[in-house]
């Protein structure tokens, strides 16, 4: 019997039908070129828009899908189960965060992003500052037009596919968190160039890039939100993100791992036996099936907590953690019981390997969460029974 409703059910379905027949032949491409066409890019947004599955998780008032964080974890778990290019194309890599921002940023940015028409990425890390983000030194300074814009951005996602970045500033030196402010920069703008690019380990055909901005002037328009709130606005809006763009497609993909483990175990005989009856290989299944199990029921249960309003800031990290390192063991195994069938790049088993490193880091590392959960910890020491 399935816990989901009916309407969850279509949607599901929906989405596995789309990353099957739309998103998985495309895989290849990706693994063996770097990257796919602005074509295809182009295909896939039109293809998911026409069967309601982009910006999903965007209200409707703005013409998005309107999901609830719930049905939008479900969602993003299919788009989990292939690449990670693939899936932002599909699922549309849009902030939350513009929704603060004016009726016309709204329609110059979060609009036509929903629309497919523009895309964004999110610059807050520098050189000098990635977990401990407050200690950035990119600068906005005030001048008569506006914004006078000095510093560096590293390891940007799909920069070079971007029209435009959501940029954290400092605005007010002496108060640290609450003196940066974010801003909408168009990368057409004056004073804007790309630096470096980062060939990481995973993630093919998603881009890093360095952003550089040289007294870039940037009109009072561009100040998204209250100057200083920047971090406010980040801590409320990323959670909701974080749960569905990394928990959940980190649990798409564990689904697709095991899916390959089981079928690969079951079909390949040695010493005259199917592996799935070596007992070593079958406790790599099982444990990976546990724990699988285990880490959605957790997604699943906060995404619910979340749409009944309540304070989910730790338990996000607690996803964000078991579903991230979840994918590393199952990733790690898949290609033990795949032998040397799984160190290679005809293999998707290869690439999810690279991949599932990169998500112990991305959107805050595990250690990061660990701290969040630690603050949360020690603030209530909690009921002696189990709590209601
Ligand atoms: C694939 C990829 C895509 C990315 N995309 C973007 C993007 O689009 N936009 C963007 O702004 N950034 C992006 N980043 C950067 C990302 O946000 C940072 O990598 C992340 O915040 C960690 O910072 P760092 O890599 O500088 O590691 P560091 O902060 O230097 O940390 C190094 C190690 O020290 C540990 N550590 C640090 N502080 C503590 C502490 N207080 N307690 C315990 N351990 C600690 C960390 O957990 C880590 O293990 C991306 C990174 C990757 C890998």
């Amino acid at each position: 019997m399935s816990l989901l409703t009916k309407q969850q059910e279509k949607l599901v379905q929906r989405a596995r039908d789309f990353v099957q027949t739309e998103l998985l032949p495309l895989e290849k491409e990706v693994e063996k070129s770097g990257g796919i066409s602005s074509e295809s890019s182009n295909e896939i947004i039109r293809k998911s828009r026409q069967e309601g599955l982009f910006a999903a998780n965007i209200d409707r008032r703005f013409g998005g899908g309107g999901l609830t964080t719930l049905d939008n974890v479900l969602l993003q778990e299919q788009f989990g189960a292939t690449k990670e290019i693939l899936a932002r194309r599909a699922a549309g890599n849009i902030y939350e965060c513009i929704k603060e921002g004016t009726a016309e940023q709204i329609e110059r940015f979060l609009i036509p992003s929903i629309r497919g028409d523009r895309h964004s990425a999110l610059a807050v890390s520098e050189p000098e500052a990635g977990s401990d983000a407050a200690s950035i030194t990119t600068r906005a300074v005030r001048c008569d037009a506006g914004w006078i814009l000095n510093g560096r951005k590293y390891f940007i996602s799909d920069a070079d596919f971007c029209d435009y970045f959501i940029v954290a500033a400092v605005t007010q030196p002496d108060l640290g968190p609450r003196g940066i402010s974010l801003f909408l920069v168009d990368r057409s703008q004056q004073g804007f160039s790309y630096g470096k690019s980062f060939n990481m380990l995973g993630f093919k055909g998603t881009t890093h890039r360095e952003l550089i901005f040289n007294n870039l002037i940037l009109g009072k328009d561009a100040l998204l939100g209250e100057e200083n709130d920047g971090f406010r606005i980040l801590g409320d809006t990323l959670g909701k993100a974080r749960l569905s763009k990394v928990g959940a497609r980190a649990i798409g993909k564990c689904h697709r791992l095991l899916y390959l483990m089981k079928k690969h175990a079951q079909d390949r005989q040695q010493f005259s036996k199917a592996l799935i009856d070596f007992g070593q290989i079958k406790q790599m299944i099982v444990d990976s099936n546990i724990e699988i199990s285990a880490a959605r029921a957790l997604l699943l249960q906060t995404a619910k907590e979340i749409d009944t309003g309540l304070d989910s800031r730790a338990a996000i990290s607690q996803v964000k953690i078991l579903a991230t390192e979840t994918l590393g063991r199952v990733a790690d195994r898949a290609v033990q019981v795949f032998g040397a069938s799984g160190c290679h790049d005809e293999e998707v088993i290869e690439s999810f390997y690279r991949d599932a490193r990169l998500y112990r880091i991305i959107d805050g590392t595990s250690e990061i969460h660990m701290n969040i959960i630690a603050k949360g910890l020690k603030r209530s020491v909690g009921p002696c029974f189990v709590a209601s």
